[in-house]
């Protein structure tokens, strides 16, 4: 898809007098110009969404697919194709969750949708041994029942609300953990052969979304109802992450595009690259490597001449 997703009209120039207020305002603009465009970027890149989609947003009722939701729509009304969006939930029967919360927001903003009840809450307690971690099987019921529900929904695409942050996590624990360079792609066919996945927001930063939810004051439903924790790891990556991006700026950004530019002849796997069976080719190439160079790297910034001298000594 070659077409523009373009981005809103800035707003009008606001009275002197309201300095404050209207500061607020560009940088809330500048927020949503930038949601829209990291969105807007991340379907054409991938040709996300094609003429005649009809797009199953899954809501959770977390910020992440609130976000996903509201941009989409603002996407909606500019885009250079026709689709459909269509909201889901799943209501797992957590207890305390607030069933009302969701259709009432979703009728508000005016956009079909479907709730739909299946008690796996019931179903994960009574399988999982009390004091193992509930996730894994909550996940799987979960998915099936998308699947299901996007069949009979006819759409086309599973929009998921998994952001920049949640791919750069998921990579460092698949190498942790799993010992795996794998990340979490933003377009995939799912397990079961038969829906295309989507993840529109995968270009987008956790720290956008949190303060595009205060803006937009989405009635956010807890994540904690089934009484399970976060898992532990995910957080430590996560505030490894957030560590890097205040030291740093910029690094979770250089890391996402390094996830799109990757030099298999420069990693150890056999099956991406033919090192067995390397030869000479006899041709010099500027792309080519120099074995003896040291890494590209940015400059070090100077050192004060007293830490040098301790240093060299
Ligand atoms: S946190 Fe709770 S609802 Fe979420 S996947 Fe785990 S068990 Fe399921």
């Amino acid at each position: 898809m070659n077409a523009v997703w373009t981005e809103p009209e800035a707003p009008a120039a606001a009275a002197p007098s309201h300095q404050a207020a209207a500061k607020i305002e560009r940088e809330t603009h500048k927020l949503e110009k930038r949601l829209c465009r990291e969105v807007g970027r991340a379907i054409t890149d991938y040709n996300m969404i094609e003429e005649g989609d009809k797009v199953m947003v899954c809501l959770s009722g977390g910020k992440d697919s609130y976000g996903m939701l509201d941009i989409l729509l603002k996407l909606k009304a500019r885009a250079p194709v026709n689709f459909e969006l269509i909201a889901v939930n799943l209501d797992q029967k957590q207890p305390g969750f607030p069933e009302d919360v969701l259709p009432a927001y979703l009728k508000q903003v005016g956009v079909p949708f479907h709730i739909e009840e299946q008690d796996t809450y019931s179903i994960v307690k009574r399988v999982v041994p009390e004091g193992k971690t509930t996730c894994g099987l909550c996940s799987r019921l979960r998915r099936g029942i998308l699947y299901r529900v996007a069949d009979e929904l006819g759409a086309t695409k599973i929009a998921l609300g998994h952001h920049r942050d949640d791919i750069l996590a998921t990579f460092f624990l698949n190498m942790f953990f799993a010992a795996k360079l794998k990340a979490m792609p933003p377009k995939l066919v799912s397990d079961d052969g038969r829906h295309v996945v989507i993840r529109p927001l995968a270009y987008v930063a956790e720290k956008d979304l949190v303060r595009w939810a205060q803006h937009r004051e989405f009635p956010i439903i807890p994540c904690n109802l089934c009484g399970s924790q976060e898992n532990l790891q995910r957080q430590v990556v996560g505030d490894m992450l957030r560590d890097w991006e205040r030291k740093h700026p910029g690094r979770l950004e250089n890391m996402l595009h390094s996830l799109q530019s990757v030099a298999p002849s420069h990693l150890m796997d056999g099956t991406l690259h033919d090192f067995k069976g390397l030869k000479p080719t006899g041709v010099a190439s500027d792309d080519g490597d120099r074995a003896f160079d040291p890494p590209e790297l940015p400059p070090v910034p100077a050192m004060p001449s007293a830490v040098q001298v301790v240093s060299l000594g």
